[in-house]
């Protein structure tokens, strides 16, 4: 059992390192890594999808590469298109909305992104929930002449996001909306999304996510809960185990690390990522356990989840 802190590149949801923990077990290496802001309840799904990974292994893959998008975060469109262009990717998901910033700040990222991508590239953005229904009208009526694949997770509520589908003609993917919901059905019976956003960990496994999939009857996106290499793979997982994949996922993120864990990270070739299981490099791990206060934290963290994990089930 060992704790990771890794910084990253960019401040992303308002964190410069990030913490987990990595344990293998017969099935094989795996990563638990739920944000330091979620409480222990929250996190018995994450601790789910790290079992499974360690000890039940994933379903049998129908794929042997999965297509990924590379992330932009709320940075200025010189850094933007550099990301876009370095990355090799024929998708890009912009981050919009960033509390500080204007739409004007928005509709320059991603212009800058969409010349970075040419005519041919996806464009796709992500509010995490931060508009009105009016502001994300407003927004999407401007945003709309990149071309844009979809929105994600354009406001907070459920409800919300239902009413900006109805008046809108870009896509609205939901994100937050099923992975932090009590019922991750209601986008469905609202009719409020086109596309739905899986995230392993916090949906709790591969297994929950193909499950849900099943149940909501949208395409999916898998993206990635901003894992190591290591955790990644569970993404990719399940992007190679769905029926169908009609749009890159959100796993190209382990670029966002400075350092990584294993020797062959998951970073995308010509837009894909290999199926593959991963085991972490000594030298590598060692560099980049964290101090012993941090390690005392997450594995108090990890008890106080397990046991309420034992007691829900
Ligand atoms: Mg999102």
């Amino acid at each position: 059992m060992i704790t990771y802190a890794i910084g990253l590149r960019n401040r992303f949801r308002g964190i410069i390192v990030r913490e987990g923990m990595l344990f293998e077990g017969p099935a094989g290496w795996a990563e638990w890594s739920p944000f330091l802001d979620y409480d222990d309840a929250t996190c018995v799904s994450w601790l789910r999808a790290a079992r499974e990974a360690a000890v039940d292994g994933w379903p049998a893959p129908l794929r042997s590469v999965v297509p990924v998008n590379c992330t932009v975060p709320a940075i200025g469109p010189g850094q933007a298109a550099e990301i876009v262009r370095a990355s090799g990717c024929a998708t890009a998901k912009v981050k919009v909305a960033e509390p500080g910033q204007t739409l004007a700040d928005d509709l320059e990222r991603v212009e800058a992104v969409r010349d970075a991508l040419g005519a041919d590239g996806h464009v796709r953005i992500d509010a995490n929930g931060a508009w009105s229904v009016d502001e994300a009208l407003r927004s999407l009526k401007e945003l709309a002449r990149f071309d844009l694949e979809y929105v994600e997770q354009p406001c907070a509520s459920v409800e919300d996001l239902a009413a900006v589908r109805r008046r809108t003609d870009v896509l609205v993917a939901a994100d937050e909306s099923i992975r932090r919901a009590e019922d991750p059905l209601l986008v469905k019976k609202l009719e409020a999304a086109d596309i739905a956003v899986l995230k392993v960990q916090p949906i709790g496994g591969v297994r929950a996510c193909l499950e849900i999939a099943e149940q909501i009857g949208l395409p999916v996106v898998v993206s990635s809960a901003l894992e190591t290499s290591v955790g990644i793979a569970a993404g990719v997982a399940l992007a190679a185990a769905l029926p169908e994949l009609p749009y890159a996922c959100g796993l190209a993120t382990v670029s966002l690390f400075t350092s990584e864990v294993v020797a062959e990270p998951l970073l995308p070739a010509g837009g894909f990522l290999p199926v593959k299981r991963l085991e972490p490099d000594p030298a590598l791990l060692a560099a980049a356990t964290a101090d012993p206060v941090t390690t005392a934290k997450w594995n108090a963290r990890l008890a106080r989840v397990e046991s309420l994990k034992g007691r829900t089930g």
